[in-house]
């Protein structure tokens, strides 16, 4: 099989799965024990930390272990409203932000919180302009992704950290795509609290962590002693070892997002230079390197996924979690694209286990059964 679906999730390097056998056999033990196995665990635990921390730029008590990326972005939200001064009660997310995320907007505003969005604009990139008009004074926190996990377009993370700042605002960043495929350093991101999931970057999944500034004001959610009071629950010691071997892994983000966004253009190239009824969203705004959002003509995506996986290559037609049901992209419904456009979109999304060769064979196989559906399409159209 030939996976391109790699913003879905990321198959774990085998190091990883290395690194967290021994933890799920004999290093079981309950970090909070008090006996030597827990106290052993404990110390495990202490060593995942430190490499998290380095790996990301944060201090070990910045990272607050979660079971993923939804988790961490409910308990920021919730944590950073909790906390929120008098006279600050406006909040604002993404317009683009991951479904679920939007899910949790939306119960917020059904309990009365006043929730703005930020608009994006037609090719999916912030509307700077919106977001400098929307984060005033009143606002508690601004609620924006690094990265979109459908368009891969990466957001002015930067520039809204210092309007939020200009405004006294609170900033969360959801860096579930971004981390782990472009460079990050959370003490100079500007943000005061991080979202990330393990399984994006070839850790398990049901690990994540929120990094929370030291001194940012935000209330714990998810009661009990663990994490120093901030998350209950016994800690998942194996997928937490993961995570950070997976970190640990990373190596050179620079030198291999370069090398996947290189894979990424030729085969975006190539289908074109083959299919002129091709279009792809967002090119040539920053975008995660391995991201590429498409049409074939107004091929729906089911009939491409059909033919992607008879040549045995997964892709989707979006975001995991929402795929398998009819409704379009509430992503590209943001950008202003057309429903009957966006129930055509597929989106191929590559990653470190990518090589030249499948890119090739993408290349080869894709167009000869494609071109006959477009011309059929075509001709039906004239
Ligand atoms: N945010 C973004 C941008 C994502 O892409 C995802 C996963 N698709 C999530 C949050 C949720 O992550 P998890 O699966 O770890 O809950």
């Amino acid at each position: 099989m030939i996976y391109l679906d790699h913003n879905a999730t990321t198959p774990p390097a085998p190091a990883v799965v290395a690194a967290m056998l021994p933890v799920l056999s004999d290093g079981w033990a309950n970090a909070s024990s008090q006996h030597g196995p827990g106290q052993a665990a404990k110390r495990t635990l202490g060593a995942a930390r430190s490499t998290v921390a380095h790996a990301l730029g944060c201090r070990p008590t910045e990272v607050i272990f979660t079971s993923g990326a939804t988790e961490s972005n409910h308990m920021a939200v919730r944590g950073l409203l909790a906390a929120a001064r008098a006279g600050r009660r406006r909040v604002l997310f993404g317009s683009v932000e991951h479904a679920g995320h939007l899910k949790l907007a939306r119960v917020l505003a059904d309990g009365g919180v006043p929730v703005g969005l930020l608009p994006v604009r037609a090719d999916g990139t912030l509307d700077i302009d919106a977001a400098r008009r929307l984060i005033g004074p009143d606002v508690a926190f601004v609620s924006l992704m690094a990265a979109n996990n459908e368009t891969g377009v990466c957001m002015p993370v930067a520039e809204v950290a210092a309007l939020a700042q200009a405004a006294g605002a609170a900033l969360h960043v959801d860096a579930t795509q971004h981390i782990g495929r472009l460079p990050f350093d959370f003490a100079h991101c500007g943000a005061d609290a991080v979202s990330l999931s393990a399984h994006k970057f070839g850790g398990p999944k049901g690990a994540g962590a929120l990094l929370l500034r030291q001194g940012a004001l935000w209330v714990a959610q998810t009661l009990g002693s663990q994490e120093r009071g901030r998350r209950g629950g016994t800690e998942n010691l194996p997928a937490i070892v993961g995570m950070a071997s997976a970190l640990a892994q990373l190596g050179d983000v620079a030198a291999e997002a370069a090398r996947q966004a290189a894979l990424r253009d030729a085969m975006e190239a190539g289908l074109a230079r083959m299919l002129p009824a091709l279009h792809v969203w967002s090119r040539g705004v920053p975008r995660l390197p391995g991201t590429s959002y498409l049409r074939f003509g107004s091929l729906p995506a089911e009939v491409v996924l059909n033919r992607l996986e008879r040549l045995g290559i997964a892709a989707s037609s979006g975001a995991a979690c929402s795929s398998g049901g009819s409704e379009p992209s509430h992503v590209l419904g943001a950008m202003g694209v057309p429903r009957d456009e966006a129930l055509c979109a597929v989106r191929l999304s590559l990653g470190r286990t990518t090589t030249a060769a499948d890119i090739e064979f993408v290349l080869a196989a894709l167009p000869p059964l494609l071109a006959p559906l477009l011309r059929e399409e075509a001709a039906a159209a004239a």
